[in-house]
């Protein structure tokens, strides 16, 4: 059984579907997240690159971690400006989805916080969390 679910940006001219449940699901507080989401915290749903399809223009924001010096590659939708996916230097041949950009943001499950240190004073990380300080990128991709 193939699991498939869809996405896209805000004002619709991008599209995705991902065909295959994600490798890992995690909520990442750092502070790159929290400026390029506006809000407290990013989520990310990885998956391998060959089970994402992505219909509709992108332009890229390319960065650096100012911790590892690795490159992250975020991409956003030229007209509406929100961020439907993303690549990292240190997940190589996985790509990101926005959390929040399903069409049903409710069958996500997270199973790891990232980069609490600077996480939100308000926010509790729920107690079956995987929860890293720093990043919970750098661990290998679950098989
Ligand atoms: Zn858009
Ligand atoms: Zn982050």
């Amino acid at each position: 059984m193939t699991a498939t679910h869809e996405g896209g940006c805000l004002c619709g001219a991008v599209r995705y579907r991902v065909k295959a449940e994600p490798v890992r699901a995690s909520i990442c507080h750092c502070r790159n997240c929290q400026r390029r989401t506006g809000s407290a915290f990013g989520i990310g749903a990885y998956f391998k690159e060959a089970d994402v399809e992505i219909h509709g223009q992108l332009k890229t924001y390319e960065y650096r971690s100012d911790e590892s010096g690795r490159w992250l590659r975020t991409q956003f939708c030229p007209s509406c400006g929100n961020t439907v996916t993303w690549t990292a230097e240190a997940l190589s041949g996985l790509r990101a989805i926005a959390g929040g950009s399903f069409d049903d943001p409710d069958w996500l499950k997270i199973d790891r916080h990232g980069w609490t240190r600077s996480k939100q004073k308000w926010f509790t990380c729920p107690p079956d969390a995987q929860v890293f300080e720093k990043g919970a990128l750098q661990l290998p991709p679950k098989t």
